[in-house]
């Protein structure tokens, strides 16, 4: 299957519910074009210098989504280039988005990336921390960014009940923020758990090796 034929199997099945972010992470310029040239525009990368050089290589009207764990000396490199940033996990880090932000008199949209695994390894917020950010003061004094939602990854487990449980708490906690705080997005699912999540609310779905095949 070629990467169009990915596309179009996923977008079929996602209907309008979604937006597609295609995680092309790793993946060549001449993959992410494949999927350009068959209509596609939002592309998700987890390194900030390669998001760099690929915007920077590839058309302008890509939408880029930084979707990985993102450290504070390297904003400066995506800020020019990216549409939505998935994995804002710290206030120091929100504060660094918009003093760059600022820098480039833009408003950069962004996701609080919300803790709901049971794994070690995974970045997040915890309810509390959440709403301790969002109701404080330097958000409220924060031009240039601009929090429209939340993201999560659920355990990497084969157990359908765990996913659904992470899920649906995320989603849970979604509908309870999002009137007072103007939430729109709501990032969760990938590859291996996207028809999970899209049936727990989701409306951004991540998916990489579906559509550009496994990494190394
Ligand atoms: C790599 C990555 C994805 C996509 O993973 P696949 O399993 O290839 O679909 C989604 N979200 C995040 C945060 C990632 O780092």
């Amino acid at each position: 299957m070629s990467v169009a034929d990915n596309l179009n199997r996923l977008k079929n099945q996602i209907g309008n519910e979604a937006t597609l972010v295609a995680v092309s992470k790793t993946k060549p310029n001449e993959m992410i074009m494949e999927a350009y040239e068959a209509g596609h525009r939002h592309f998700g990368e987890n390194k900030a210098q390669e998001m760099q050089a690929k915007a920077e290589q590839l058309p302008k009207d890509i939408q880029w989504h930084f979707i990985g764990h993102l450290q504070r000396n390297k904003v400066k490199y995506i800020i020019p280039h990216v549409h939505l940033i998935h994995s804002v996990d710290s206030l120091r880090l929100l504060k660094e988005i918009n003093k760059r932000a600022a820098n480039e008199e833009r408003v950069v949209d962004v996701l609080l990336q919300v803790y709901i695994a049971k794994e070690e390894s995974k970045f997040g917020l915890d309810e509390e921390e959440l709403k301790e950010i969002l109701d404080g003061e330097d958000v409220k004094a924060s031009q240039n960014i601009k929090i429209v939602g939340l993201m999560g990854m659920a355990t990497n487990t084969e157990n359908q009940e765990t996913v659904k449980r992470e899920f649906t708490y995320l989603k849970d906690l979604f509908n309870q923020l999002k009137d007072q705080y103007k939430f729109s997005t709501l990032s969760m699912g990938m590859s291996n758990d996207y028809e999970i999540a899209l049936e727990c609310g989701s409306n951004m779905l991540r998916v990489g090796s579906l559509i550009f095949g496994e990494r190394n």
